[in-house]
């Protein structure tokens, strides 16, 4: 499909998916790399100006603001007034654009494969295939405005290859934290099974050794198998402690799928740094979470209406789609306590972050529901920008339009702060002071 072709389409009527693969041919056949570096002058600035730049410390919205950029980060930010171009500075006009930090989603897996038809049909594929379907949804993923991925599990070390791939310009996608393959002991929900402090210390150090940013554990079952209650805690004492403190000697924090509050209180003990979905956790192991300033990454999109039509894509099976249902109740009011209670939450969605959910992408969708649950937009757009970059311990780099952060960057039409769903109307993504994607481009050249 031509550049041309596609701008004929209303795209509103078409799947996202397929807009953003259309967007990608589209530019791929028009000759022009998304990653091509001619979207900055020779000196290598560039400068969005004319949009309103909103600010994710709470400050005021700059009006048309100027945001200068240099190579791949942030050199100023302020009133049109206050700052001079320079001479051969390349423009790129943001009239009537809201400006906000490219977003960021904490609990992502590429490679994912559920049960159903749709997983069934994965159910042979190499490793090496798989890191080429990671790509993929690597490049949507950046497409659709999220700049920076935690990798919450894969297979086999593809996570470091496609983060390494990224990180050389060889594969489009956003930057990569990643926590490798899920630890658990024996016939846990993970793929990394030990058992015994010793054996889980190594493969922790394993780990570490072949590039893990993070440690992800399974310390109860999941909505996904059904090996083991959700409520259960396999793991002794000895061996979540151990592993954590070991994770913790290198440096390297742990998360933990979890949605059992008898393990919760053990992992707390044992000085856990974040739990994924606790889908049934009550309110006194919120309060300790609060307490100890414990993650909460909370997925909530898996077990809301909005997840239907995707697991009716998917083929999901009749059991899996009442563990959706059973669990749903809980985690929501899990969800609204959560943020009454002010447990740092990072959003996450377990679902790629292009997926389409709700008649807008995953991410886009998890924000709108921590909103419905309580947030303010204000607080919703921080927990994909500002408090992501605090867990992940990148907030120097990234998470703010600043001065001095990379220049990851999205536009929306409407003001987020007023209305959390202008975040429905992505159209310009910018990473690393690159264009990865402008619609408008699309349809002014034609
Ligand atoms: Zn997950």
């Amino acid at each position: 499909m031509t550049a041309t072709q596609l701008g004929r389409i209303d795209s509103a009527r078409r799947p996202l998916h397929a807009a953003l693969l259309a967007l990608l041919s589209a530019a791929a056949s028009a000759g022009a790399s998304p990653v091509a570096s001619d979207s900055h002058s020779p000196d290598n600035t560039v400068a969005l100006i004319e949009g309103s730049v909103v600010s994710m410390d709470g400050g005021a919205t700059l009006t048309n603001g100027v945001v200068l950029i240099k190579g791949e980060r942030i050199l100023k930010v302020g009133a049109a007034d206050s700052i001079a171009l320079p001479e051969h500075c390349k423009i790129i006009h943001m009239k009537g654009k809201w400006l906000i930090p490219g977003l960021m989603n904490m609990h992502v897996h590429l490679g994912l494969k559920l049960p159903g038809a749709a997983g069934d049909s994965l159910a042979t594929e190499s490793d090496t295939e798989e890191v080429l379907r990671m790509a993929g949804n690597a490049r949507l993923s950046l497409l659709s405005g999220v700049t920076t991925l935690r990798l919450v599990g894969e297979d086999h070390g593809t996570d470091f290859a496609l983060r390494a791939a990224i990180e050389r310009g060889e594969v489009l996608g956003p930057r990569i934290k990643t926590a490798g393959e899920v630890i658990v002991p024996t016939g846990g929900h993970g793929s990394l099974e030990a058992d015994g402090p010793y054996a889980l210390a190594h493969v922790v150090r394993k780990q570490i050794k072949d590039g893990a940013d993070w440690i992800k554990i399974a310390i109860s079952g999941g909505i996904s198998d059904t090996r083991g209650s959700i409520s259960a805690a396999p793991m002794t004492d000895e061996e979540m402690s151990t592993l954590i403190e070991v994770a913790h000697r290198n440096g390297i924090k742990v998360t933990a799928h979890n949605g059992s509050n008898e393990a919760a209180r053990q992992a707390l003990r044992s000085g856990i740094d974040g739990f994924e979905h606790g889908y049934h956790l009550e309110v006194a192991v919120l309060k300790e979470m609060k307490a100890r300033g414990v993650w909460l990454v909370p997925t909530i999109v898996v077990t809301q209406p909005g997840a239907l039509e995707f697991y009716t894509k998917i083929g999901s099976p009749p059991w899996y789609l009442e563990r959706v249902r059973i669990t749903g109740a809980d985690h929501w009011a899990m969800l609204k306590n959560a943020i009454q209670l002010g447990v740092k939450i990072a959003l996450g969605t377990d679902q790629f972050p292009f997926e389409p959910n709700d008649g807008t992408t995953a991410t886009v969708a998890e924000a709108e529901l921590y909103v419905k649950a309580g947030m303010t937009p204000l607080q919703a757009l921080q927990s994909a920008t500002t408090q992501a970059a605090a867990m992940l311990a990148m907030q120097d780099d990234v998470g703010n339009i600043s001065a001095g952060k990379f220049a990851d960057i999205v536009a929306v039409d409407a003001d987020p702060l007023t209305d959390i769903h202008a975040l429905r109307t992505i159209h310009f993504v910018m990473k690393g002071g690159v264009v990865v994607r402008d619609d408008r481009d699309e349809y002014a050249a034609h």
